[in-house]
């Protein structure tokens, strides 16, 4: 049984588009919702791309039916739990305001603002821990991708990175209200409200 390039696929929720390669002949069968093009099958509508491994069929689910996967435009609210370089994997906790337990991590790309910059020093949009509310933007190669470009979206609920203690808004900073630091962040327009519960 040959099993190569869209091994990585399997058990992930590919969002498809019609006409998107999902396999090749050789590794699977086109079931509901997909389609043979010549020795490729592709998507035949919009949805989610099912790999079934016993069975070696494709189908795809419409995305309707499918439950509490983020989508594009949906809002999403979730912890930074991995910065890297300009990436921060954002592990994603409510779906338009509702729990997801399903552990999907959306990707967001910190982008420097469109300003000019005059100092040179990168402004800091958000932090290791933060709460963030983002909207999801695309869903390429099983990547949710996350903006926080708008004026809602940014973190909701952060700590002070000196002592930890909590922290209130100063315009458009954040105020420890213990130590006094002031930090920079990329502030969502309900900032504070998410924790007040
Ligand atoms: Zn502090």
């Amino acid at each position: 049984m040959i099993l190569t390039t869209n091994q990585s696929n399997l058990g992930k929720m590919k969002k498809t588009t019609p006409g998107d390669k999902l396999a090749v002949i050789e590794e699977f069968n086109a079931s509901e919702g997909a389609y043979i093009d010549k020795d490729t099958i592709r998507a035949l509508r919009l949805g989610i791309a099912d790999y079934d491994i016993k069975r070696r069929e494709i189908k795809i689910e419409p995305s309707r039916k499918v439950k509490n996967i983020p989508i594009v435009g949906d809002n999403v609210i979730g912890q930074v739990e991995a910065v890297q370089g300009n990436i921060a994997n954002i592990r994603i906790y409510y779906i338009n305001d509702r729990r997801s337990s399903s552990g999907f991590t959306g990707m967001l790309i910190l982008r420097s603002g469109r300003s000019p910059r005059k100092s040179g020093r990168k402004r800091t949009v958000l932090m290791l821990g933060d709460i963030v509310k983002a909207k999801v933007t695309s869903y390429e190669n099983s990547i949710i991708h996350l903006s926080i470009n708008d004026n809602g979206s940014g973190v909701m609920y952060t700590t002070c990175s000196l002592c930890g203690g909590s922290t209130e808004r100063l315009d458009h900073k954040i105020k420890c209200m213990n130590c006094g630091l002031i930090e920079e962040r990329k502030l969502a327009s309900d900032f504070g409200e998410f924790y007040q519960k």
